[in-house]
């Protein structure tokens, strides 16, 4: 069993955190929030008072950490843990950020003789409590297969898909995807129940038809559609209208950088950065329906 340091306990690290203890490794963790640290001590993990000294005696350190800007704070800015990484640990970050922040850390790394992946996820907080989560994985064959232990007792898929910042990549053309999906998924649900439809009922037979979709069929946005979402609890907990513009931006940015045009993505990052100026930048990224819904 492997001494393991985890920094970022939010929505979907604490679950992540919780099946790597289940799994019988030692933690330690971290997080700016004391709260988040208090709930995985009461666990078992061990708190440290800083990411430096989380990581100093780990033998792997993984990150889950909402943007770019967290994860290079970390790694390379104000936190700048590289130098206090132990010899020989193998470094995970599963946070969704910019392919080149993940290379520069990866970078850094390497000039420390570290190995490091970008592994983000998919499968939302529900995949992360049942250790179901798919890794988008971007570095070394060789270095995955160091990691797999560890991100198999945390998900179910992982996939290889390319050189450092590929994970990055591929997990940006899937979120892009996805919120193109949930907007549209919004507007038709919405459409139907404006014409008197039983959105449930126009759940089911969309769902048997060509507009079926993830959306639709396992995160449905439309309030008493489906049971343990977020759209049956307010919105709250899941994935954040604010992360999800996050993502929508990156996936802009990768767009400019590749001289590629993604006007469906636009589209989706303007009417979610709306949605949050409204103040529901918190919510879940299903309450894409509210503004589009009747009183
Ligand atoms: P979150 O906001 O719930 O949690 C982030 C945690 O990181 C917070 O507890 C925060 O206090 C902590 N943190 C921030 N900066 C820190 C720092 N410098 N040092 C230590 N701790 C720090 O976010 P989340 O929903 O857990 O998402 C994390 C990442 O996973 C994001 O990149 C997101 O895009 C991605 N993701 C989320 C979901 C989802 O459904 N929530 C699904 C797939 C991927």
């Amino acid at each position: 069993m492997s001494h393991i340091a985890f920094i970022g306990l939010g929505n979907m690290g604490a679950p992540m955190a919780h099946n790597l203890l289940k799994a019988g490794h030692e933690l330690t963790v971290f997080d700016l929030s004391a709260g988040a640290v208090q709930s995985l001590a009461g666990a078992g993990a061990r708190s440290a008072p800083s990411a430096r000294a989380a990581v100093e005696a780990a033998d792997v350190v993984v990150s889950m950490l909402p943007a770019s800007a967290h994860v290079h704070s970390l790694y390379l800015g104000q936190q700048g843990i590289v130098p206090h990484i132990a010899d020989g640990a193998l470094v995970v970050d599963c946070s969704t950020i910019a392919a080149a922040t993940a290379q520069a850390v990866a970078q850094a790394l390497a000039a420390r003789g570290l190995a490091a992946l970008d592994a983000p996820v998919s499968g939302g907080t529900a995949g992360a409590a049942a250790g179901t989560l798919t890794f988008i994985v971007g570095g070394e064959a060789a270095t995955l297969e160091r990691a797999r232990p560890y991100l198999s007792a945390m998900g179910k898929n992982i996939f290889h898909a390319g050189a450092s910042g590929a994970g990055q990549v591929a997990k940006i053309c899937n979120n892009m995807l996805l919120g193109i999906l949930m907007a549209g998924t919004a507007e038709a649900l919405a459409l139907g129940a404006a014409h008197g439809l039983d959105p449930k009922v126009l759940s089911d037979i969309m769902g048997k038809s060509s507009g079926r979709n993830w959306a639709l069929e396992l995160y449905n946005p439309y309030p008493g559609v489906m049971e343990n979402v977020p759209a049956a609890r307010g919105y709250s907990g899941g994935f954040g209208v604010d992360l999800m513009h996050k993502d929508l931006g990156l996936a802009a940015e990768a767009a400019i950088a590749a001289r590629c045009a993604v006007p469906l993505g636009e589209l989706a990052r303007n009417l979610y950065g709306m949605h949050s100026l409204s103040g529901s930048g918190g919510l879940d990224f299903s309450s894409i329906i509210q503004p589009l819904l009747r009183e």
